[in-house]
């Protein structure tokens, strides 16, 4: 992050690392305009909403879209890139298709994840 504990692109309070990737105004954007619109998906604890998320058919998508918001925060603020939305957008489109095509199935599959719940609760 910046040496300023606030968010630069949209004077929000504190940018920490879920801000960047999912709740600054400009991400959320980003998720919206690819149907991830439940209002649970904005609430969910760090953990938590990558654990959900990963899961099923729209886990690569995610994927590609968390890597592209944090790549066009770390453009704008750090290198004065000027990036709209529908480029961002091709860009996540570009590497959802790449991951597509490396992986087949399920990524949950892949690994497993203590149950979310029993992390919020403490019990791992
Ligand atoms: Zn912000």
């Amino acid at each position: 992050m910046t040496t300023s504990p606030g968010c630069s692109r949209c004077d929000g309070e504190y940018e920490s690392g879920l801000h960047v990737v999912r709740d600054c105004p400009k991400s959320r954007d980003l998720w919206v305009s690819f149907g991830f619109v439940d209002p649970e998906f904005f609430s969910r604890e760090t953990w938590c909403w990558i654990r959900e998320a990963t899961r099923g058919s729209s886990g690569m998508l995610f994927l590609a879209i968390i890597w592209w918001a944090w790549r066009w925060r770390n453009g704008e603020v750090l290198n004065d890139e000027t990036w709209g939305l529908e480029q961002v957008r091709a860009k996540i489109n570009m590497l959802y298709m790449d991951m597509r095509s490396c992986w087949s199935g399920n990524i949950q599959e892949e690994y497993t994840v203590k149950d979310c719940g029993a992390r919020q609760r403490g019990l791992d």
